[in-house]
């Protein structure tokens, strides 16, 4: 049985009408252009670099660039929607894109001065450039600030020591922002952000990292050894570094929303068309009960993450504080996608555990979105601490 057409299920009550054609055309571009390369770019790990080069003309890689600085001048709701249209149909090009705007666009927007705008986040709303975020290390994960990576004074530079670990598009990125501490003595309060390019010596790509998913998106290790960077590759203050770290995390999540529930619809839309065409007992598995309630709370599930997402999105956008929100979309959406992946594996049989059909691979895609930009017992450390503040 080949796999079955599939129809929208999607729910666009809350984007006003400019917001709502550009989730359309997302949809559109990604089913001319990404869904047909989806299972090759699994399967033979390759980095999806023509689709990249695409989604960088659309704007979809400085979604929330002023367009001062060549971005598209959006909203996290727009960004949000997008990227979900984007990841229905491959979750590793969602990733690619949602790091690139969230995590190496922001940073430099919010805490860069003009100079650092024109040089590097020009190039990187365009996709002319693509860019990494390296926080994390082979001993620090959860607890970004146990880092090791230092940043010593050279007159009026910095020089760089130490290694990053699983770096998303470590691979192919020109540009980096690098976390690195500046006064061990000062704990969390002691560390600096630096944008690090590619081709300072010193800087390379060390290990890249064999996964369960998201295979088209390389996860590499960033070797630093004594890399010279001037005091202009500073971003903000000295110590701003793990300020730059959080509010860049607070923004990446609802990203990672978006990429979550574009992997849940993607399952949900795909056991319902799988459901609707495979008889068992004489008549379409749609009809079973069992097969319904599969379905009906994979669907609830889904549209749930989805206004957790346009929550935390549209308190973004109206510059109000979002963090929280921000974090229990990530969780909830997260924790969907790996629930409704694992259910759409069930309402296919056997065949849902094949390669024959997608589900499988949206199962492997869905765990990694519990585990990056916070696991989801840290979103809801975030959680129960901005709840106590708030309440408190
Ligand atoms: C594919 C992939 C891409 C990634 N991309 C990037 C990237 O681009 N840039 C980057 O900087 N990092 C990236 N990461 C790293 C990612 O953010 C970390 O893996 C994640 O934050 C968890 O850190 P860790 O792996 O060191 O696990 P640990 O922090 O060692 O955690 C291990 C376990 O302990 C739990 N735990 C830890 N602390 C607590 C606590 N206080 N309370 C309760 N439970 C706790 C965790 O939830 C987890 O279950 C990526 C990782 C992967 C796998």
């Amino acid at each position: 049985m080949s796999n079955p057409k599939r129809a929208v299920l999607w729910s666009d009550a809350f984007l006003d009408e400019e917001q709502r054609s550009l989730a359309e055309s997302a949809r559109d571009f990604a089913r001319r252009e990404i869904a047909p390369a989806a299972a090759r770019i699994d399967e033979t790990h390759e980095f999806p670099r023509e689709i990249v080069r695409q989604m960088g003309q659309m704007g979809y890689l400085g979604m929330m660039v002023d367009p001062e600085w060549n971005g598209s001048g959006l909203g996290a709701m727009a960004y949000s929607a997008v990227l979900e249209e984007i990841a229905v149909e491959c979750a590793s090009t969602a990733v690619i894109m949602s790091v690139n705007n969230s995590l190496a666009c922001h940073p430099i927007q919010a805490f860069g001065n003009d100079e650092q705008k024109e040089r590097w986040l020009k190039p990187l709303a365009t996709g002319e450039k693509l860019g990494c975020y390296c926080l994390s290390e082979p001993g620090s994960g959860s607890d970004a600030a146990a880092m090791k990576t230092r940043a010593v004074r050279r007159g009026n530079g910095w020089v760089l020591n130490g290694v990053k670990n699983f770096i998303t598009s470590g691979n192919e990125a020109e540009v980096a922002v690098v976390f690195a501490i500046v006064d061990p003595s000062k704990g969390h309060r002691g560390i600096g952000a630096f944008v690090v390019e590619r081709e300072r010596p010193g800087y390379s790509v060390g290990k890249l990292e064999k996964k369960l998913g998201i295979n088209g998106s390389s996860t590499a290790q960033i070797v630093l050894e004594n890399v010279e960077v001037p005091g202009e590759n500073l971003l903000g203050g000295e110590f701003d570094g793990f300020k730059v770290a959080m509010n860049t995390l607070d923004g990446g999540r609802i990203g990672i929303a978006g990429q979550a529930v574009g992997i849940a619809r993607a399952a949900l839309e795909e056991a319902t068309a799988y459901s609707l065409v495979r008889e068992a007992f004489g008549r379409p598995i749609a009809e079973l009960g069992a097969i319904q309630v599969h379905l009906a709370d994979m669907a609830t599930k889904t549209d749930a993450a989805r206004l957790l997402m346009r929550q935390a999105a549209a308190l973004k956008d109206a510059g109000a504080p979002f963090s929280r929100q921000a974090a229990q979309a990530k969780l909830f959406a997260a924790e969907t996608c790996m629930e409704v992946a694992t259910r759409g594996i069930q309402v296919l049989g056997g065949y849902g555990y094949t390669k024959d059909y997608a589900m499988e691979r949206h199962f492997r895609d869905a765990k990694i979105t519990e585990i990056y930009e916070g696991t989801s017992e840290i979103q809801r450390i975030v959680i129960a601490r901005a709840v106590a503040k708030e309440l408190g």
